[in-house]
């Protein structure tokens, strides 16, 4: 306990969560936000059971916007279930209701053909597609990968390669941690490689090129010369400056993300991240 004094960012979140942690069932289920400064990190006051792999440990590069309000990303999340169901209607997006409910997700839908020119699909053999889990995506994110789409249409991107969208949450998991967040919720993707139209794969885990803790984006990022690590900061970028998703992790992030990207909504926040 006594690195509670270390000033740093890191442990200064998991010291908080070490403080609050007796308490989490009575805190909010979301990040606390300081009003410090625009791009002060989140206060995080995350229960012990939400330190996943995926759960953003390091806040460095979590960005708070003033009009968070206005992006796609907030306007999504926030998205009640008829709602987004009409979106999806009004879009004639080649996405299916899934019949069967599936724990922690809340409005569970399959896609049943290309989105914009773009197949999303796990590597799972065809004929166990259409009742996978793992290919099942919450309406919010479905309608944040439609607009993703065109940002991979515009680089020539016609598949995307995902292990899931959805995860069914541990039997032990309540409403208070996982369940209903990220791939528990169908609100967030792994993406493990793409394809281009003229057949070139770009795969993640080889051809980024990135460091762990070295910035994504912006100026001061690095800028491998690699034309494929080049393309596919181009998408994550395009992403992130859309606003298309609250989290965006890559191989920069840590070991468990050297091999894919992971895009999640996460309803109820005003930061993003991109790292
Ligand atoms: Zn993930």
């Amino acid at each position: 306990m006594h690195r509670c004094l270390s000033p740093s960012v890191y442990w200064r979140a998991v010291c908080t969560t070490l403080l609050v942690a007796p308490i989490a069932h009575a805190a909010p289920k979301h990040p606390i936000h300081s009003p410090r400064s625009a791009k002060s990190a989140p206060a995080h006051a995350q229960s012990r059971s939400s330190q996943s792999h995926h759960h953003p440990k390091r806040h460095s590069d979590a960005v708070f916007l003033a009009d968070a309000e206005s992006t796609p990303a907030y306007r999504y999340a926030q998205l009640d279930v008829s709602s987004c169901y009409a979106e999806v209607n009004r879009r004639q997006l080649p996405l299916r209701r899934e019949a069967q409910s599936w724990r922690g997700i809340s409005a569970p839908m399959r896609f049943t053909g290309p989105v914009n020119g773009i197949v999303f699909r796990t590597d799972i053999p065809a004929a166990e597609r259409s009742s996978s889990p793992f290919e099942l995506f919450d309406c919010r994110l479905a309608l944040a990968l439609d607009d993703f789409s065109k940002v991979l249409r515009a680089a020539g991107i016609t598949e995307v390669v995902l292990s899931s969208a959805y995860r069914p949450p541990p039997k032990s998991a309540s409403e208070h941690d996982e369940q209903g967040k990220r791939h528990a919720g169908g609100l967030a993707v792994d993406v493990h490689r793409m394809a281009r139209e003229d057949g070139t794969w770009f795969k993640v885990d080889r051809d980024f090129h990135g460091r762990i803790g070295a910035k994504v984006c912006g100026k001061s990022a690095p800028h491998p010369a690699m034309p494929e690590a080049v393309l596919l900061r181009r998408l994550v970028c395009d992403a992130s400056e859309q606003h298309l998703f609250q989290s965006i992790l890559t191989p920069n992030y840590d070991r468990p993300h050297h091999n894919h990207f992971h895009f999640e909504l996460t309803p109820g926040v005003k930061w993003f991240i991109v790292s």
